[in-house]
């Protein structure tokens, strides 16, 4: 299995460096983030270590996606407060992404939480330019 011997994720995936674990499995660890967005802040973590998403297997993200589903209706049965939840994954550093082994966030979250992912205002664009878009990522 991939690993990398100086990723954080790895060493906590095998069980060489602490994590408050909420849910493990053959393909996934899910464990308490460190610095919580909110309360209840949860990360699911492949075992194999791909630095981004676009070389995780099919079957392996596909499993990650079930995992934060299941966490996210566990939250909100939990007494964590939960209203909702967003489930984010930062790919590349250019997105945010700090920890260079390919995970997904499941936060909790209610309104005034002070969480804000914000948009830059730009102007809208025209359906054709959509489509030039569209047809270089077709492409
Ligand atoms: P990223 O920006 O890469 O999507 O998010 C990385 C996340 O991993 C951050 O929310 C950060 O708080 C969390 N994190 C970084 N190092 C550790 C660690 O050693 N243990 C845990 N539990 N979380 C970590
Ligand atoms: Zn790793």
């Amino acid at each position: 299995m991939d690993r990398d011997a100086d990723c954080v994720f790895c060493r906590i995936v095998g069980g060489e460096a602490p994590a408050t674990i909420v849910h493990q499995d053959e393909v996934t660890v899910s464990f308490m983030d460190i610095n919580p967005v909110t309360p209840g802040h949860l990360l699911v973590v492949p075992r194999e270590h791909h630095s981004s998403i676009t070389t995780i297997p099919g079957s392996v993200l596909s499993h990650m996606t079930l995992i934060a589903q299941w966490l996210a209706a566990a939250l909100r049965a939990s007494p964590v407060r939960a209203d909702g939840v967003n489930l984010f994954l930062a790919d590349g550093a250019a997105a945010g992404q700090e920890v260079l082994h390919s995970h997904l966030h499941v936060i909790p979250r209610w309104v005034g939480d002070g969480f804000r992912v914000q948009r830059g205002s730009r102007p809208r664009p025209s359906l054709e330019d959509l489509e030039e878009v569209a047809a270089s990522i077709r492409a």
